[in-house]
């Protein structure tokens, strides 16, 4: 190999260096540039990146529902779950704004329904009871007079019976047995209790704030097939606050909730 083949294959490594240190000085400028320009914005290799990212919907758990558990006013009566004949309860007369009404309650919760009857005069909705507490043997004589109706209508005495159950709670089957039940209507109203009330103020202002003294509308529109009762729109059980709110705010009836108590163990 002459002389001058080896200097020009020298010039040409030296040329192909030149270009190859090039490239490498090129390529770690852009990289050390890069890296500058995120540290003064900010968000070099260790800073977390403060974009969030957009979060992953994940259906939540459901959380078990909290019932609340049953007090001494919770007690399930009707036609299945009658009260014995020697149901005791301590009453005592019920007073209405100011006036003594004749009708009894249970002691222990006869202060609760006296407030709600008082915040309904004070919402311009007075309210009278026509009905509270009513003894098992008295309850026995509304229920043959309703029976006797139906017979006199022509009815035999077995559908008689069952349809007089429908409006009269057979004796020791009726909530009004217990004390905690009160029958109301609006004050001024003489006529018979029926489904008139569900248009006054009167109910609407009930429905809305009962529970806020522990009771329940214990005979709802649509449970007729759940309760055996007919729509009762005046008629309301003491259950306690916390019970009662539970019910309403989940458009239950007493069965119902104790249904759900069954079903949760
Ligand atoms: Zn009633």
């Amino acid at each position: 190999m002459s002389n001058r083949q080896t200097r020009s294959r020298r010039r040409r490594r030296q040329k192909r260096n030149r270009i190859i240190f090039i490239l490498l000085f090129s390529l770690i400028t852009v990289f050390a540039v890069n890296g500058l320009i995120g540290l003064i914005k900010g968000d070099g290799v260790n800073t977390p990146d403060p974009t969030p990212t957009p979060e992953v919907s994940i259906a939540p758990t459901p959380t078990p529902k909290q019932i609340p558990q049953p007090n001494d006013y919770t007690l399930l009566v009707n036609r299945e779950n009658p009260l014995t004949e020697d149901y005791a309860v301590e009453t005592r007369e019920i007073v209405c704004n100011g006036q003594k009404t004749g009708k009894q309650f249970d002691v222990r919760a006869v202060d609760k329904l006296e407030a709600m009857l008082t915040a309904a005069a004070d919402a311009g909705c007075p309210l009278i009871v026509r009905s509270a507490h009513r003894t098992i043997s008295y309850q026995k004589m509304l229920y043959t007079n309703k029976v006797q109706a139906y017979l006199n209508a022509g009815y035999t005495q077995q559908a008689a019976e069952q349809e007089a159950g429908k409006w009269v709670a057979v004796p020791g089957t009726s909530e009004h047995n217990l004390g905690l039940v009160v029958d109301i209507v609006n004050v001024g109203y003489e006529g018979e209790l029926d489904q008139y009330f569900e248009d006054s103020a009167h109910f609407t202002w009930l429905v809305e704030n009962c529970a806020d003294y522990g009771f329940i509308l214990r005979y709802p529109k649509t449970k007729e097939a759940v309760t055996g009762i007919v729509y009762e729109p005046w008629h309301y059980r003491y259950v306690g606050e916390e019970v009662a709110r539970y019910i309403m705010d989940n458009d239950l009836t007493l069965e119902e909730y104790w249904e759900e108590l069954k079903q949760n163990g």
